[in-house]
């Protein structure tokens, strides 16, 4: 079962007549924190990544306000061991993907229209995915309006941060929230700054820092100097291929 998360209402967020409400799905216990969830927007064939699947990025475990038959794109992540990369020459975790196309229904279910497993992750936005998307946008054209964020559910920072607001605090571990995704990821008080979370609540995690995997017996430090806790066999991995962040 998930951990209770803290979560906050967005102040004056409500559902527009015709919407819908639901919860955006949450990340399964054991995959990685690198999982996402998008709404499907349009095709854009001649572009590559996220650019030829534009949509609208949701933070899993927050309550959104949508239209009914909005498409929304998830997927779903796992460790499947480490890499160096060719050009910065730097290791990272390889992940596989698990992708979902759901229907938003008029009751704010979702209904599963296709899914697929990709041995790497970088194929969720391969030409099989966008030609899937694009006929099942044919058979659902999107409305495309864009989410309402209505509850926020908090995504704890890892690290120490400077508060992304004019508090000029810093947030200690585990006790802001993360604004935004990857490099041009920013961190916050949680709630707010006038009334920040106590800060030794750190996040009780019960998994490995690089695998995701069962088990955090045993110290580790990875190539770009973090302290951590991994699993048996990450533990037996030299530093330089291990990845906390
Ligand atoms: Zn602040
Ligand atoms: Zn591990």
């Amino acid at each position: 079962m998930n951990r209770a998360t803290a979560r906050r209402t967005v102040p004056g967020a409500r559902v527009p007549d015709g919407w819908v409400r639901l919860t955006v799905p949450t990340v399964p216990d054991g995959m990685r924190h690198t999982s996402w969830r998008r709404t499907l927007n349009a095709v854009h064939p001649g572009q590559s990544g996220v650019d030829a699947l534009p949509g609208h990025w949701l933070n899993p475990g927050d309550d959104v306000t949508l239209p009914a038959s909005t498409l929304l794109l998830t997927a779903d992540k796992t460790a499947t061991g480490t890499a160096v990369d060719t050009r910065t020459r730097r290791p990272y975790t390889t992940e596989d993907a698990h992708l979902t196309v759901a229907l938003v229904t008029p009751g704010g279910a979702l209904t599963t229209l296709w899914t697929r497993h990709y041995a790497r992750a970088a194929s969720a936005f391969g030409q099989q995915v966008i030609n899937r998307a694009g006929t099942l946008l044919t058979a659902h054209p999107s409305p495309g309006a864009p989410p309402v964020v209505l509850v926020e559910a908090q995504r704890p920072n890892r690290r120490a941060a400077p508060c992304r607001h004019n508090c000029g605090a810093d947030v200690a571990p585990g006790g802001g929230h993360l604004v935004g995704a990857g490099r041009d990821a920013e961190v916050e008080h949680w709630p707010d700054c006038t009334t920040p979370a106590a800060p030794p609540v750190p996040r009780q995690r019960r998994t490995c820092d690089n695998c995701d995997g069962p088990g955090r017996g045993h110290e580790a430090t990875d190539s770009s100097g973090i302290h951590g806790r991994v699993c048996a066999r990450c533990a037996r991995e030299p530093s330089y291929a291990l990845s906390f962040a």
